[in-house]
């Protein structure tokens, strides 16, 4: 048997337009390739287990290896093998016209480079990097004859008889000139173990060195030899493949250490198995979050039977879970796409929700079985936690019961039990419940202490997203107002409807206002003068909590607060007029002295808002000095 022929396709050479297509990841050949190996070994074995093969089936390792001198590649399976009639049809016909299909359709789309060199096209991406390739194959029929197919990519191919001793297919690719980087085996090793490291049979490459026991010496210590092995290079039943139920701790924590070594442990984990209405396995991980948000990125593979697809899984996994880590394993996945058709594919939409659902289940559940272990966790689980209710309903309709509130005490309350702790005593006279928050309890600390005499309680919310978390609070929970604790002086933030009497007159309550207005000399400071108790600070710089909220969105977010970041700052400053120094200043000797204590005042004023600073500080100091030394 002799035979040429030409591939039945449409494109007279596709060849140059898939090289053109593909100059991205070319290295995914070797994936496709290892996949059809497996492929054929599990249809093999199906056919076994169905008793339509009678023989043993024997080792069916698949080995990959490569000869520098011969600029070979090689890949080799003990699996079901082709007939020359089954290349002829599922290599001429399958293969070469799903391809062309594909590289037609996505010829003129923007993201077809993507989609190719993520997914691959099969068999046919061998091209990517061999100018012939060439197959030899015996199928498990027992009467067929070996075949060999030779074709360097154009549609020419030419099919002969071979000699084959064994069931199965070799795949020898001859490598193109500028592909020869692939012909190291430190490069085709890496490949191997980033796309087929859990593939479920097993993969050879080249072999190892192992010692092991051989006697004793002497001494009756044990005396070791180094023996060479084959080095297979995957793991076949990954720890998702596993029932949950068989699993402890310790094999969750070894599997995370595999996938990330140089990662600190892990908080827990969520085992996700489904199989209706669709097919899912996988493990998440929830990392111990750092700062450093884009780093994290990118940590969950996307597997699809085990063979790894790609580590970006937008779409797949809701956007606030991006930064946990672990795999998915889904064959549901539809992998051929562009990324628009993913968003609107139902079961990735499904598959989604499932997660968002599960990792609530999860959160809930740890809450419930455990709360001061979670407590602990929280510092790292509230980023997830506060980003899934901001960017999906359904979480927050479920998170509301398990999301807790910091204060600054240190102690956690969930938003039921907060509402009770406050809702009296923090009700203001049109009864809205205010809960005041701090974003630096070190910086806002004298605003915090003032707080805290009236008995007030103080939230913490300094993290990262905080910003937007409070607005968001403040549009859930009904009647309820989150004021930061120096946005205006305490008694006016929770304003009770208490008035206190004045202790000055019209025209004292002017003259300090105007003395006021000399010594501080800002014109970005709007003064006012309050009648407050007399225990309360004298002077309060403070920037509304409205202007200060657009500013933390401008600064966090732009759109339509872009413009208000770049307002100059406005501030208000109230002076306590019961306060005794008010009638120090008014009293004192003369213009001068009046003016040196409304500045001391003032000065300290700012100091509180970290606001004094360079030669203004200094000033103070030396005032301070010289006031302390009269
Ligand atoms: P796919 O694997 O997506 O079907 P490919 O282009 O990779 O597409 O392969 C086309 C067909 O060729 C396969 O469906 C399979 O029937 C056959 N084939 C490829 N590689 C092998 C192999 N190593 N052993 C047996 N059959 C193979």
């Amino acid at each position: 048997m002799a035979e040429k022929g030409t591939i039945s396709i449409h494109t007279e050479n596709i060849f140059p337009i898939i090289k053109k297509f593909l100059y991205s990841d070319h290295e995914i050949f070797l994936r496709e390739l290892v996949s059809n190996a497996v492929d054929a070994t599990q249809k093999l074995k199906r056919l076994s287990s169905l008793g339509e093969i009678t023989s043993e089936i024997g080792d069916t390792t698949i080995e990959v290896s490569f000869d520098k001198e011969k600029k070979t590649i090689t890949v080799s399976d003990r699996g079901i093998g082709m007939t020359a009639e089954e290349i002829k049809k599922y290599i001429n016909q399958i293969a070469f016209s799903g391809a062309t299909e594909f590289v037609e359709k996505f010829k003129d789309k923007g993201d077809a480079k993507d989609i190719i060199g993520k997914f691959g096209l099969g068999f046919y991406s061998a091209f990517m990097v061999a100018s012939q390739v060439e197959i030899i194959s015996k199928s498990h029929q027992e009467v067929a004859e070996a075949a060999r197919w030779i074709c360097d990519g154009s549609t020419e191919f030419e099919i002969t008889e071979a000699t084959k001793e064994t069931r199965g297919t070799d795949v020898i690719l001859h490598v193109a000139e500028d592909s020869e980087e692939f012909l190291d085996e430190w490069k085709l090793k890496s490949i191997l173990d980033k796309y087929c490291k859990f593939l479920p049979v097993p993969i050879k490459f080249g072999t190892k060195e192992e010692q092991v026991e051989d006697g004793k010496d002497d001494e009756g210590k044990p005396k070791y030899k180094s023996v060479t092995k084959d080095r297979i290079i995957n793991d076949t039943d990954p720890l998702w493949t596993k029932a949950p139920s068989d699993l402890k701790d310790e094999d969750y924590l070894n599997f995370y250490k595999e996938l990330y070594p140089m990662s600190e442990d892990p908080l827990f984990w969520i085992h996700l198995n489904v199989d209706y209405p669709f097919n899912l396995t996988g493990i998440l991980y929830f990392p111990k979050v750092k700062n450093d948000f884009e780093v994290q990125k990118n940590k969950i593979q996307l597997y699809s039977r085990q063979v790894f697809i790609t580590d970006e899984v937008k779409d797949v996994v809701p956007e606030f879970l991006m930064l946990l880590h672990g795999v998915i394993d889904s064959p549901d996945i539809p992998l051929n796409v562009s990324r628009s058709y993913l968003q609107s594919d139902g079961n990735v939409k499904k598959i989604n929700n499932h997660i968002t659902k599960k990792v609530a289940d999860k959160l809930e559940e740890l809450f419930k079985q455990d709360r001061e272990s979670y407590q602990s966790k929280w510092n790292d689980i509230g980023v997830f936690v506060k980003y899934g209710m901001l960017s999906e309903d359904k979480f927050y309709d479920k998170a509301k019961n398990f999301a807790l509130f910091t204060n600054t005490e240190n102690q956690f309350f969930t938003f039921e039990e907060y509402k009770e702790k406050v809702k009296e005593t923090q009700k203001d006279k049109d009864d809205n419940v205010i809960y005041l928050y701090t974003t630096d309890a070190g910086k806002q600390d004298a605003y915090i202490q003032s707080a805290k005499n009236k008995g007030y309680d103080v939230l913490l919310l300094d993290g990262v997203i905080d910003s937007h978390y409070v607005n968001f609070l403040e549009q859930k929970i009904e009647k309820t107002q989150l004021k930061r604790v120096d946005a205006e002086n305490i008694e006016k933030i929770i304003d009770k409807g208490e008035t206190i009497a004045s202790v000055l007159s019209k025209e004292e309550e002017e003259k300090v206002k105007e003395i006021f207005e000399k010594a501080v000399n800002n014109p970005s400071m709007n003064i006012s003068i309050e009648s407050l108790s007399p225990d309360d600070m004298p002077v309060t710089i403070t920037m509304s909590e409205f202007m200060r909220r657009m500013k933390d969105m401008a600064k966090n977010g732009g759109g339509p607060y872009a413009m208000m970041g770049s307002m100059p700052d406005q501030f208000e400053m109230s002076v306590n007029g019961n306060h005794n120094i008010v009638g120090k200043i008014l009293n004192a000797d003369n213009e001068e002295k009046k003016a040196q204590l409304a500045k001391q005042a003032y000065d300290l004023a700012m100091l509180s808002q970290n606001m004094l600073q360079g030669k203004d500080l200094t000033n103070f100091i030396k005032r301070s000095i010289e006031m302390a030394a009269e």
